[in-house]
């Protein structure tokens, strides 16, 4: 089903409707919902892709920091051994 928003009162109407229902004001062909909402859904992508990147690079760093604390903990036990 395909769907857009009318030119004037920005209602959702059947694409193929050649008048809105609602203000009875004439549709020319539009880009429909789909087309409308895709740059929105990539940007969201998008966003996602950079958040999962900064929280890898997050657990990279603590990873880094558990891992010169184990050096340490390891040092403290050979000079003890
Ligand atoms: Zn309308």
């Amino acid at each position: 089903m395909k769907l857009s928003f009318c030119k004037l009162c920005g209602r959702l109407i059947l694409r193929a409707y050649p008048y809105c229902p609602y203000c009875g004001s004439a549709q020319s062909p539009g880009p429909g919902l789909e087309e409308a909402v895709r740059p929105t859904f990539a940007r969201l992508e998008e966003m996602q892709a950079d958040l999962r990147a900064s929280h890898i690079e997050e657990l990279l760093e603590s990873l880094e920091g558990l891992e010169s604390a184990v050096e340490e903990i390891l040092s403290h036990v050979s000079t003890r051994a």
